[in-house]
């Protein structure tokens, strides 16, 4: 039995232990990290996530008495019990409006949702820029799914999750960390245009190739809540304006030059310069993909983080270090990944390197007087699932 099922079975049993029966089913839910295409999502343009092997897993059982209990083996404290009609958005701060506010969403789609019981548990590092909320939510709306034979898709779970974190615990998110938990496969990355939300599932093999995805968690906890991320936001709907388009998606990358001279003022012009070649990345990075020339990303994942870096100057201390770092211990390519101020990065490398390369960050970490980071590779795994 692998540390992945062990983990399953641990969460059945707590649930046991905690309810006095076992559930009626166990599922998982995995973060994610994004490969390319960074606040591209609401500018209506294209993303590339990837699964984590990291994943939420929840044992839940029905009920039909109006009563919802919660709880998590990471978090300290009792059951929280909850009634299904009294579910009000933006009341819950605590992580429990994850999962009940995708029960609320459920509800006020028209389900018949009327109670459960759930236990749940997560590898996913919270607060890394790794999605711990959207696993927590997919895994949540799957499980009722199944068991209520709701019939959602898994686009539909995802919308249903982001409508939750949205709408009930008032994070302003788009639909990408959804998504990708809750249709990933394993191997692949996954493509999304955020316009019409279609996806396709991109070959990513990276064992096949000899390469490791490594996740660099810098510890810094990014914080979009300050205003940064909305002003951003605003900056690309100026840039939208000011260029007579619906969205950036609409600038040809083609047209980036000329469109960047008839923007009138300084901050406008570097948001639409990362937006526009950000999406023109995703086009790149997918077709080198699609022609099995894995490696050839590299540079593109580092010229990715000069423009979050530069333009859109989201990076920090820390994220910049790792990148800088790592290509200098002989990584094919790096970036920050995520909404910026801290979170995570990721670093493609050769498998043989990665222990070099992972040394070289660590011990730049520690002559900069920065917390030790977390590094683990990113293997592309599979989505939401049942487990049990
Ligand atoms: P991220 O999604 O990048 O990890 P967020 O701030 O969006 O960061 O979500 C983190 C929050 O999700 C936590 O503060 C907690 O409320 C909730 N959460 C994540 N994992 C768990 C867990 N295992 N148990 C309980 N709550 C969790
Ligand atoms: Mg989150």
């Amino acid at each position: 039995m692998g540390a992945q099922q062990a983990a399953e079975g641990q969460v059945g049993e707590g649930f046991e232990a905690l309810y006095g029966a076992a559930p009626e089913g166990v599922w998982a839910a995995p973060g994610r990290v994004n490969l390319i295409g960074e606040y591209t999502d609401f500018n209506e343009g294209f993303v590339m996530p990837l699964a984590l092997p990291h994943t939420a897993v929840a044992a839940v059982s029905r009920r039909d008495d109006g009563v919802l209990r919660l709880h998590s083996a990471d978090i300290e404290g009792p059951v929280v019990e909850l009634h299904v009609d009294e579910l009000a958005p933006l009341t819950n701060t605590s992580w429990a409006a994850y999962p009940a506010g995708v029960v609320w969403v459920l509800r006020e789609a028209g389900h018949a949702v009327t109670g459960a019981d759930i236990h749940l548990a997560s590898t996913v590092p919270t607060g890394a820029g790794l999605s711990s909320s959207a696993a927590l939510e997919v895994v949540t709306a799957l499980a009722l799914n199944d068991l209520l034979d709701l019939g959602l898709t898994g686009p539909e779970l995802a919308r249903v999750s982001q409508r939750a974190e949205n709408d009930f615990v008032g994070v302003p998110c788009g639909i990408m960390d959804q998504t990708a938990s809750a249709c990933s496969t394993e191997g692949h990355a996954l493509h999304l245009d955020c316009r019409d939300l279609s996806i396709r599932q991109v070959p990513f093999d990276l064992p096949a190739h000899g390469l490791r995805l490594l996740v660099v968690d810098t510890r810094v906890k990014h914080a979009l809540g300050d205003g940064e991320y909305a002003e951003r936001r605003e900056g690309c709907e100026e840039g939208a304006r000011q260029l007579g388009v619906p969205f950036l998606r609409d600038v040809r990358y083609e047209d980036l030059e000329s469109s960047l001279a008839r923007l009138s003022d300084e901050r406008v012009r570097r948001y639409v310069r990362h937006v526009v070649s950000d999406d023109h990345r995703v086009d790149e990075v997918i077709a080198l993909l699609d022609a099995g020339d894995v490696r050839g990303i590299g540079p593109i994942l580092t010229s990715g983080h000069a423009s979050l870096r530069d333009d859109l100057r989201i990076s920090c201390p820390e994220l910049d270090l790792v990148v800088a770092t790592a290509n200098e211990a002989g990584a094919l390519g790096a970036r920050m990944t995520g909404g910026g101020f801290g979170g995570s990065a990721i670093v493609l490398v050769e498998s043989s390197d990665a222990d070099t390369v992972t040394k070289a960050v660590e011990e730049a970490f520690a002559a900069a007087g920065f917390t030790a980071p977390r590094v683990f590779p990113a293997v592309p795994s599979e989505g939401a699932r049942r487990v049990s």
